[in-house]
């Protein structure tokens, strides 16, 4: 049976509940029919989870130090984080998920893993806390 392409209009041979010449066009008419910002939350989401992946590879049980470049190599996006932890020496860790990091001297990150205790400490002394041991 001769179905058209709803996206490009193309001409196809299908079932006849097929609706699309390919994938690509499938994947690209439901893109268009998405909602801009369900776009954006996708985009920004797949951004995190990579970022989150890196930090896991890179400091797997939390802790570790390692130079920024390779963040960077990997493809880590600093823009984006899914949340930050104060100490009181007044060092902002940021966090993707689990996963947070610092910038110190030297172009080093240092990585780790999120405690409970942040959550709570944060909520009972406005994002002052001690530093993660
Ligand atoms: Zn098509």
């Amino acid at each position: 049976m001769k179905q058209q392409c709803l996206l490009c209009n193309e001409k196809f041979i299908g079932r006849s509940d097929k609706k699309f010449c390919s994938d690509q066009c499938r994947h690209a008419y439901n893109n268009q029919n998405k909602k801009d910002h369900e776009l954006f939350i996708t985009t920004v989401n797949k951004i995190l989870r990579k970022n989150r992946m890196i930090l896991h590879q890179l400091g797997p049980v939390g802790k570790s130090t390692v130079r920024k470049e390779y963040l960077d190599k990997m493809g880590f996006d600093f823009q984006f984080i899914t949340h930050t932890f104060t100490t009181k020496n007044n060092n902002t860790y940021k966090f993707c998920y689990e996963y947070g990091y610092l910038e110190i001297e030297g172009d080093k990150i240092l990585i780790i893993l999120w405690q409970d205790y942040m959550a709570n400490r944060a909520q009972l002394s406005g994002f002052h806390s001690s530093k993660p041991s």
